[in-house]
């Protein structure tokens, strides 16, 4: 039986991963922390009845009298390394989808979990289509290196560009064999953002969960790869695989696509 806390239990994301861990038979909800809606029932607040769960406040403390295999976090980025190295600490094991974290913490913690053996696994975008999606893109820009990214998200997501458009980005830049000239523009800011030479475009709107569409030109032709998330259990499958691989773990992977065998 896996032992499962989630960070960030009272989130949207939170909420769903509450949901699906509750539903799998090998395992166990462990721990439920986040500031919101501390001392209520993990369950409750996920809509699914008394689950015997209380949510606490995550600390090095908490994390010690819970006794969890894996710390599950989709919380906010500001302070999230901190929270995750507390984890790895104390021999947590990590699966965290939080976006927003700067590579170069991201790395260290990575190195961190390495040093101590502890497994962590780490993806911008738990949803297998949407990894697929990124591994077609890395495909498709040996061929065709003139590349951009539209990514639509919910009107509530703190950062922008996305996470997965970053990599998405990253990924083109690795790949292609020649790095085309970007069109120049009076108004650059409405040429989006840059991320290694590929324009980024964020949409913010209601409505929305997340969506994203990679453009690729060539000489009179167009290649558009989309993935559409329409609700937050498509991001589940990653999250669950994850949580049953990072147990045997002892060097951190980052990107589903590593765990897919991509
Ligand atoms: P959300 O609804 O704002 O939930 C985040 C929750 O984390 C909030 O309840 C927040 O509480 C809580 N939190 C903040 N600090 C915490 C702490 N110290 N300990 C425990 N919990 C803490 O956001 P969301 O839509 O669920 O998204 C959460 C994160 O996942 C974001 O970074 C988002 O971009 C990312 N995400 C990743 C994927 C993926 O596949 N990798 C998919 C979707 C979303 P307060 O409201 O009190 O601050």
């Amino acid at each position: 039986m896996i032992r499962v806390a989630v960070a960030g239990a009272a989130g949207r994301m939170g909420r769903e991963v509450v949901r699906a861990i509750t539903s799998q038979s090998d395992m166990r909800l462990a721990a439920a922390y986040d500031p919101s809606c501390v001392g209520q029932d993990a369950g409750e607040v996920a809509g699914i009845g008394t689950s015997g769960v209380v949510i606490a406040n995550l600390s090095a403390e908490t994390l010690r009298r819970d006794l969890a295999d894996v710390l599950v976090d989709f919380t906010t980025a500001a302070g999230a390394i901190s929270r995750l190295r507390t984890a790895v600490e104390n021999g947590v094991r990590v699966v965290s989808g939080t976006t927003g974290l700067a590579p170069k913490e991201l790395e260290e913690l990575a190195a961190f979990a390495e040093e101590r053996r502890v497994g962590l696994v780490y993806a911008p975008n738990f949803s297998i289509g949407a990894v697929l999606m990124m591994h077609f893109a890395a495909i498709a820009a040996q061929y065709l290196p003139h590349a951009e990214i539209i990514e639509l998200h919910h009107d509530r997501k703190l950062d922008a560009p996305s996470g997965t458009a970053a990599m998405t980005a990253e990924r083109i830049a690795a790949s292609r064999s020649a790095k085309p000239d970007l069109a120049s523009s009076e108004a650059p800011a409405a040429r989006g953002d840059t991320a290694r030479g590929v324009p980024i475009h964020s949409v913010r709107l209601p409505g929305l969960v997340a969506h994203q569409e990679v453009l690729f030109g060539g000489q009179g032709q167009l290649l558009t790869i989309r993935h559409d998330s329409y609700d937050r259990t498509s991001f589940m499958p990653g999250v669950l695989l994850a949580t049953r691989r990072v147990i045997d773990l002892s060097s951190p992977v980052v990107g589903l696509d590593r765990l897919l065998g991509l």
